[in-house]
């Protein structure tokens, strides 16, 4: 039973896994935590539960890592998908500091294992966690429970008390005992962005929003952020900018994870309602790409596509939950997606016959490529020509905002006259938004939330002492 009379050290609002790592951190660096995890005990962990894997930078190949991944090569990587969008310094020191989260997570009884083949190609910057993200994260509340970080379920925030910056109390909410004021030195908002907020969504993407997936916890509404902004904290980042992948039109509306996105597009081609190509498939490498898909597709009639690909590539790529859709033609194909069979036709054949010799190779940006055709195919361009026809029906996945509270390099909030808070700290996607202004390089949620929710739970404990 946790004393909820008690003044904590240090409050954690969230549960997954900066939240985790943060209380972690805290409790190790000497103080009393109280993690508040909106979610029930079976669902504890928000997006965290559905990752795979984390981008650390790494001089030398490890056991599992197949090469180096210097400071500077991550570096690069960030700058080319943010387009510079970015905040720095903060992300050359979240990059420095990933390079020491590789054995931190292992202390914290977290394993690794190799990068799983067929998926996107990551074997030698991202680190793959044993089990998958929940395994991950039994073992961070493992460690935070045997450390004696105290851990309540089901304990929604609904209000934060914070006078000129600082950090007084929080309102919690929970199904038996109702409301309690919970009182800490310092406060570690860990508690996601708001991407399972349509509401909010809707106030950037108008209707559309309602054809979006929430490929993650329904538990995201961002309210913690909205209150924050609403307190004074500074906002950071674009609100319409987010991580969206394309994901079977058939997941459902939250929690559909991993097994529902599409890693097929450089396979065939996409196409929209009716039935035109709408962006080059073959840009680059899957793993720099897959990110952009949800975008286009949202910014499609009625935010649906359709993934076409025929017989010869099916075991290219790897399964997700769905079967695709399959047709003896093209036109049955397309009266089965419920488009116009004739449109479909035109936009294979224009498509096959724009297709150039080439050597494929999905690995490298070969030369199979279209001519004369716009959008063009700029690699992995094959002819669509083997019976039978196939198809992804998919909408735009969101996986989490970016809009965020600004923090500086110990994760502490930034007002908004530029002052630091006196005792509010972030971490995680709630704070996305400083390092990822848009764009997206894989594994990189988790080195924020890890990065971020370690130096915050350091510093708030060091807060909480002074
Ligand atoms: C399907 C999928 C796959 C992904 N794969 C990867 C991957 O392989 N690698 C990677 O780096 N990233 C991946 N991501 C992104 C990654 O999940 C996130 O970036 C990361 O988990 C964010 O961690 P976090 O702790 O900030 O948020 P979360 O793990 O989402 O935790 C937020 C927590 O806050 C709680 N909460 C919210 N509101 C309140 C409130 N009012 N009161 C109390 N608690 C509250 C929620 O219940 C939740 O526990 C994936 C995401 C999805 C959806």
């Amino acid at each position: 039973m946790v004393d909820l009379t008690r003044r904590f050290d240090v409050l954690v609002i969230g549960g997954g896994n900066a939240a985790l790592c943060a209380a972690i951190s805290a409790r190790r660096a000497g103080a009393s935590v109280l993690v508040l995890e909106g979610a029930p005990k079976f669902y504890r962990g928000g997006n965290t539960r559905h990752t795979r894997n984390m981008r650390c930078a790494h001089d030398a190949a490890t056991e599992i890592l197949t090469g180096p991944y210097t400071e500077e090569e991550f570096w690069n990587d960030l700058l080319l998908v943010t387009g510079g969008q970015t905040d720095e310094e903060l992300a050359r020191f979240m990059i420095h500091e990933s390079k020491d989260i590789l054995n931190w997570i292992v202390e914290q009884g977290v394993r690794w294992q190799p990068s799983l083949g067929g998926t996107l190609s990551l074997g030698r910057t991202n680190s793959f966690f044993l089990g998958g993200g929940r395994a991950m994260l039994n073992a961070l509340y493992r460690t935070a429970e045997e450390l004696g970080v105290d851990i309540l379920y089901d304990a929604e925030v609904i209000d934060l008390n914070i006078e000129d910056g600082m950090f007084l109390s929080a309102q919690l909410k929970q199904p038996v005992g109702g409301k309690t004021e919970v009182r800490a030195s310092t406060l570690v908002a860990a508690a996601g962005g708001f991407e399972a907020n349509i509401e909010w969504l809707k106030q950037y993407w108008g209707e559309a929003a309602d054809n979006f997936l929430i490929r993650g916890t329904p538990f995201n509404r961002g309210a913690i952020l909205k209150m924050l902004l609403a307190k004074g904290v500074q906002e950071i980042g674009d609100p319409t900018q987010c991580h969206a992948v394309a994901i079977d039109a058939r997941a459902p509306k939250f929690d559909g994870g991993i097994i529902t996105r599409h890693d097929s597009v450089v396979f065939g081609i996409v196409v929209n309602r009716h039935a035109e190509r709408f962006y080059d498939e073959g840009e680059d490498i899957w793993p720099k790409r897959y990110a952009i898909w949800g975008r286009l597709v949202a910014a499609q009639p009625d935010q649906i596509a359709y993934i076409i690909f025929d017989s010869t590539v099916v075991t290219s790529f790897m399964p997700t939950l769905f079967p695709p859709i399959a047709g003896a033609t093209i036109a049955e194909l397309a009266g089965k997606l419920e488009l116009d069979p004739a449109a479909l036709e035109k936009t294979i054949t224009e498509f096959n016959a724009a297709v150039q010799p080439g050597t494929f190779d999905h690995t490298i940006l070969d030369d199979c490529r279209t001519e004369g055709i716009s959008p063009p195919k700029t690699h992995w361009a094959r002819r669509i020509e083997t019976p039978p026809y196939l198809a992804y029906p998919v909408r735009p996945g969101i996986t989490f905002t970016y809009l965020g509270a600004r923090v500086n390099k110990q994760a502490r909030m930034l007002m908004q006259d530029g002052k630091p808070s006196a005792n509010m700290f972030a971490a995680g996607e709630i704070m996305a938004g400083n390092v990822l202004g848009k764009g997206y390089a894989a594994g990189m949620g988790m080195t924020i939330g890890s990065v971020f929710g370690r130096v915050a739970g350091r510093e708030a404990a060091k807060n909480a002492r002074n």
